[in-house]
């Protein structure tokens, strides 16, 4: 039974954290791949070693001088070594790193360092073996992970060791140098390792006993998911609630790897539970979330003229333009495109001029201040009146409803409003659907 461990940042930000992490793992020996990302910030006011070494990079890429930075990272890292007492020789490695400093150098093996250091303190740590990622995770040369490669190289490493600690966050191209996943990639690493050693289970480990209902910054003391489907997360995550990198789910979910959110600072909390099976069915909800900012393209189109054909002509242009399109409600003749602002962008009066060149469209009606809020739950399914309950809600707001937009699977219901209006919905849906 192999349990994959995975620590986020500010798990690993002091060697206080670290000692919190021992006593997880050797509480559990079946917690036997451990993951761990750079250290992260130990307050508000301190930095991420990622985001240092990203800032050295740019130092080093204009010739601006990075010495104090650079002992700030090494600061941290001595911190860790010295006061748990450790032997790893990481000061020949900063020297190294030091000297190879330059104009040329790979941006993404500067910033991998950032686990590399920690994985090997970590390694020492618990005395277990430091598999460097690079020989153990892989990708093609489109940047996504070679599975044959990668098992076989799982494959071969468990013959020799069974209890590992792996940098998170990058892996090895072809040609054997680093590649990076997008920022947060740690989650992706720990999923990765889940899948290919067929774990048992998959626990994140992170400052929070798992995911809240709603965002905490909106709603006061929003309670927390205990269970969660991958398909739901999925949603959550797209629609902009921070919980995992977007793409931890497709590896576990393959296989029905369960994760578990843990809180590194609370270990005896339970936390949020990710998998196909869950059973509380207490909660029609699971979670609320959304984002601002988007805009919608109305196209009216001209009585006589065939919808599917205006549609499919204006798809064409957006795919032209490269623009992804959230949802696409409709009436029948009207079609409205809701697109994220930022992605619209400057291109927006090119795309509706050539929108309008269309002589079957009559009109466009562009509206830019929608924000749209996600009520997700997998038992909303086959129950009515959960959305009568939230137009009413909204209605008695004083909430004006813009876009409405379900899917058959009805595993959310989106709901578009004016971005001054987000923050209040969101606040009533929660006073309304969560008990
Ligand atoms: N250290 C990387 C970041 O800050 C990766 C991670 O922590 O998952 O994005």
């Amino acid at each position: 039974m192999i349990k994959v461990a995975k620590f986020g940042g500010s798990s690993l930000a002091t060697s206080e954290q670290f000692k919190k992490i021992k006593d997880i793992i050797f509480k559990d020996k079946t917690r036997s791949v451990i993951v761990v990302s750079a250290p992260g910030k130990k307050d508000d006011s301190d930095h991420k070693i990622t985001d240092l070494l990203y800032l050295i990079y740019a130092h080093i890429k204009y010739g601006v001088d990075c010495t104090k930075i650079f002992n700030i990272i090494k600061e941290r890292y001595l911190e860790i070594k010295n006061n748990l007492g450790l032997k790893t020789a990481i000061e020949e490695e900063f020297l190294a790193l030091e000297k190879s400093f330059s104009k040329t150098m790979s941006e993404e093996f500067l910033v991998s360092r950032g686990e590399y250091f920690c994985a090997k303190l970590m390694a020492e740590y618990l005395n277990y073996d430091f598999v460097d990622a690079k020989d153990i995770v892989f990708f093609n040369y489109e940047g996504k992970i070679d599975e044959q490669k990668t098992t076989d190289a799982v494959k071969k490493l468990f013959l020799i060791s069974k209890k590992i600690v792996v940098p998170g966050f990058y892996g090895a191209y072809p040609d054997g140098s680093i590649h990076l996943f997008s920022r947060g990639g740690s989650d992706v690493t720990g999923a990765v390792l889940a899948k290919f050693t067929a774990a048992t289970i998959y626990e994140n480990w992170t400052d929070v006993s798992g995911f809240l209902v709603a965002d905490p910054k909106i709603v006061d003391n929003p309670k927390k998911i205990r269970e969660i489907s991958y398909e739901e997360l999925r949603e959550l995550s797209y629609m902009g609630a921070n919980v995992l990198h977007e793409d931890t789910i497709f590896p576990v979910q393959e296989l029905d790897i369960p994760i578990n959110i843990k809180n590194t600072n609370r270990p005896d909390e339970e936390g949020t539970v990710i998998s196909s099976k869950c059973q509380d069915a207490s909660q029609i909800i699971t979670g609320i979330t959304g984002k601002k900012l988007y805009e919608s393209i109305t196209i009216i189109k001209k009585p006589k003229a065939s919808k599917i054909q205006v549609i499919q002509n204006v798809l064409d242009i957006l795919e032209k333009y490269n623009i992804n399109i959230e949802h696409i409600p409709s009436s029948i003749d009207t079609f409205s495109l809701i697109i994220e602002r930022t992605s619209l962008a400057k291109q927006k009066y090119e795309i509706i001029a050539e929108i309008k060149k269309n002589d079957n469209v009559q009109d466009v009606i562009v509206d830019n201040d929608i924000a749209l809020i996600a009520i997700v739950g997998r038992n909303m399914a086959t129950k009515p009146g959960i959305s009568a309950k939230i137009f009413s809600i909204f209605g008695q707001n004083d909430i004006n409803i813009k876009v409405i937009a379900q899917a058959s699977q009805e595993l959310s219901i989106i709901i578009g409003v004016a971005n001054n209006q987000f923050e209040k919905a969101i606040k009533a849906v929660y006073d309304c659907l969560i008990v």
